[in-house]
């Protein structure tokens, strides 16, 4: 029988941790398989590659859910999950879990499921430091950048289409790239992102994140469609708040970029079933 599927691995965890129970244990033994895990690659705070190292807020929060499951940090396979793909990865079985700034929406809900929220942003902007645009209102006749596939871009389609310009990159630092070299006026994502993209060393002092956000967004575990292992998941991130390692990692992985979380939403209460 082949163990390298999530359900059969974590089925089997979840007898592990059974069997622990009696002496105390948490968690199970994945018997060395291993878990695919989407993340952003190129999002310095969020989901950051540097060689084979993996860093940043969603990556701590993966591994903290993993580790629940019952898999070890070397069972964890990393995937890159650009916006525009992380449906299509896993409704294709490419990844058994997206921890990847994957805000839950209605749309999204159509095609995969999602446990979470685990996090809630808001959609902001990413100017130079003398930019006149202080919000979504500044925007006429302006040049913006965002990412295909994500819902940044595709509230500035709903909203602000008519007076801008629109570009769509793959990837947000893509965007700040060309901003930096003054072919766009502002890029559009959320605030946690815009700020560790911001906080980079080679961007120092060129850029500030408007500080207005006008979305909210919740980001979840993203998963395959009718997947029963949202209750373990929530259970895992209510464990991580309660616990005090969600709060550590969060400030950890924003330390230096001046962001500050919206305390009205965060940390985020979850249920027991999907979002
Ligand atoms: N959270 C938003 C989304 O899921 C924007 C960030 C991203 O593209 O990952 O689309």
């Amino acid at each position: 029988m082949r163990k390298t599927r999530f359900g059969t691995v974590a089925a089997m965890a979840a007898v592990a941790a059974l069997a622990l129970t009696s002496c105390g244990g948490s968690g199970g033994d994945a018997d060395g398989d291993t878990i695919r895990i989407g993340i952003k690659f190129d999002q310095p705070g969020l989901g950051f590659k540097d060689g084979d190292n993996y860093t940043g807020f969603d990556v701590d929060v993966a591994k903290y859910v993993a580790n629940e499951l019952g898999y070890t940090d070397e069972n964890i396979e990393w995937v890159s999950a650009p916006s525009a793909n992380r449906e299509t990865m896993l409704q294709n079985n490419q990844v058994d879990m997206i921890f990847a700034t994957y805000s839950i929406t209605d749309e999204r809900n159509q095609v995969v499921d999602f446990a979470g929220p685990y996090f809630v942003a808001g959609q902001d902007l990413l100017v130079a430091n003398d930019s006149d645009i202080s919000g979504p209102e500044d925007l006429n006749g302006k040049t913006l950048c965002s990412v295909t596939g994500s819902t940044s871009a595709q509230k500035v389609k709903d909203a602000y289409a008519e007076n801008t310009n629109l570009q769509e990159l793959p990837g947000y630092a893509e965007c700040v790239t060309q901003m930096s070299g003054g072919t766009i006026d502002a890029v559009t994502t959320d605030d946690i992102i815009l700020a560790g993209l911001a906080a980079q060393p080679a961007y120092q002092g060129k850029f500030k994140v408007t500080g207005a956000p006008f979305t909210e967004e919740n980001y979840g575990v993203g998963l395959p469609e009718g997947t029963d292992k949202c209750a373990d998941i929530n259970a895992a991130i209510t464990k991580m708040i309660d616990s005090g390692a969600w709060e550590e990692a969060l400030n950890a992985n924003t330390e230096g970029t001046g962001y500050t979380p919206n305390p009205d939403t965060n940390p985020p209460t979850l249920g027991d079933s999907c979002a």
